[in-house]
């Protein structure tokens, strides 16, 4: 298997720094995680596919998809606006 990627790049926490791994912990149910980078505080909540058989490798990698795709830019946009 090679799911997971050492080297696959993570974008940095909304507060500015810079994130070399994420941190898991069970969501609001078996289905979900909490997803955080840096520990200052900021994670999300992201749905893992339950369907497929357990591999906590491709649950990391769900988060870091789910991570980067966090709309960080668009959020400091509009408080930066206001
Ligand atoms: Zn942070």
């Amino acid at each position: 298997m090679t799911l997971s990627n050492p080297n696959r790049a993570l974008k940095p926490c909304p507060c500015g720094k810079p994130v070399e791994r994420l941190y898991m912990t069970e969501g609001s149910t078996f289905r979900w995680r909490y997803v955080e980078g840096c520990g200052c505080g900021w994670m999300i909540e992201t749905r893992i596919d339950t369907m497929r058989p357990k591999d906590s490798a491709v649950d990391y990698q769900e988060c870091v998809e789910a991570w980067n795709e966090m709309p960080r830019a668009s959020v400091g946009d509009r408080l930066n606006r206001e």
